[in-house]
């Protein structure tokens, strides 16, 4: 695998533009601009089901009847009072419910943000803790989020407080962050079940690794950490260097495939989606729907810069 090859990688740093949209992601000012503007919606159902759970749930159907799981995640962030937390955590009980109702192979995705972290932890603990035991009752499983990372430490705290009395409950890891080896050993210690991504926000060099390859080289590293403790692990990823490195690794190791899973995102690479469906594996793919998807528009678009050129000509009058 390149990423661990002894010649030290070329130093690629990230497109300039991804801290750029990471940066306008969380405008204000932005965000009610383009989510009422009919073309930037029509440019962000690429990425996203839809605005209702019935979206979500045709979307989610398709993808089982393709071979694959889902994780449903009801779109918000940030939520600025302690009724919308609330609503936030019925609605994900009312998601649990339909999950159940229709007989998906699906668990869900949430924020803490979503769900007061902003506001008061202890509300937000309590709310994570009713709807994991909610999922509990349906032998399903919430797997939160991780945001930026003012947020890691408080996301682990109450991740392992929940987990300690709910084991379906599991986070989200990031390999751009420097401290994530010593995060996934704690986590570990605990059996706690990882999602492991390279990591979508704006992060000073100060708290992460500025250049490509480094991260690359971390989740690398990371993956071998995860996948042989013997813990139900999400590899999310759609480089196809992780997945070669992945594949190699559990073949070398004599790793089942049904041991772990691979992730990844709702209309992003879905030729890779099918290969490896078609090669055995196993895949999750991840579902966003809602109203409030304007932050995770501009991360996708910050992504991959030709998303931005491709939304960006879709702005552009069409010649008759
Ligand atoms: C299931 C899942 C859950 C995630 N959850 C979190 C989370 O909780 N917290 C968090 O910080 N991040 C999360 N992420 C996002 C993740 O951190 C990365 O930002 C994202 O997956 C891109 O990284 P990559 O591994 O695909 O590799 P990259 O090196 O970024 O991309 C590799 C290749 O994948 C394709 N690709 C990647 N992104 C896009 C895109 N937006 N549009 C089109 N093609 C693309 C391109 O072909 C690109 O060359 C999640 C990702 C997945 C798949």
């Amino acid at each position: 695998m390149s990423t661990e090859s002894a010649a030290p990688a070329a130093r690629v740093p990230f497109h300039p533009m991804r801290s750029i949209l990471l940066h306008l992601s969380e405008s204000k000012r932005l965000a009610p601009l383009m989510m009422r503007n009919p073309l930037s919606r029509r440019v962000a159902r690429r990425f996203v089901a839809g605005e209702k759970l019935d979206d979500a749930v045709v979307a989610a159907y398709a993808v089982n009847q393709a071979g694959q799981s889902s994780s449903l995640d009801l779109l918000g962030e940030n939520v600025a009072d302690e009724a919308a937390a609330r609503r936030s955590a019925q609605n994900y009980l009312a998601i649990f419910d339909r999950i159940a109702q229709e007989r998906l192979e699906s668990n869900v995705s949430l924020k803490l943000t979503q769900l007061g972290l902003d506001l008061d932890a202890a509300l937000c603990e309590e709310l994570l803790a009713g709807i994991v035991a909610h999922a509990a009752r349906y032998a399903n499983f919430v797997r939160v989020d991780m945001e930026g990372s003012p947020y890691t430490q408080r996301t682990i705290d109450i991740v392992k407080r929940v987990r300690a009395r709910h084991s379906n409950v599991g986070t989200v890891m990031q390999a751009y962050l420097y401290r994530t080896e010593k995060d996934v050993r704690d986590l570990l210690g605990v059996g706690c079940r990882i999602r492991l991504c390279k990591g979508a926000y704006n992060e000073p060099p100060a708290v992460a690794f500025p250049q490509k390859p480094d991260v690359d080289a971390n989740y690398v590293k990371l993956m071998k950490i995860l996948l042989p403790s013997g813990v139900y692990h999400g590899i999310a990823t759609h480089d196809p260097a992780m997945l070669q490195a992945t594949k190699d690794f559990v073949r070398e190791k004599k790793i089942d495939r049904d041991q772990f899973e691979f992730q990844m995102l709702y209309g992003i690479r879905t030729d890779l989606q099918r290969q490896l469906v078609r090669e055995g594996y196993r895949l999750r793919i991840y579902i966003p729907y809602g109203t409030d998807w304007f932050p995770y528009f501009m991360r996708r678009l910050a992504e991959r810069p030709a998303n931005l050129t491709f939304f960006l000509r879709s702005l552009l009058p069409r010649r008759a």
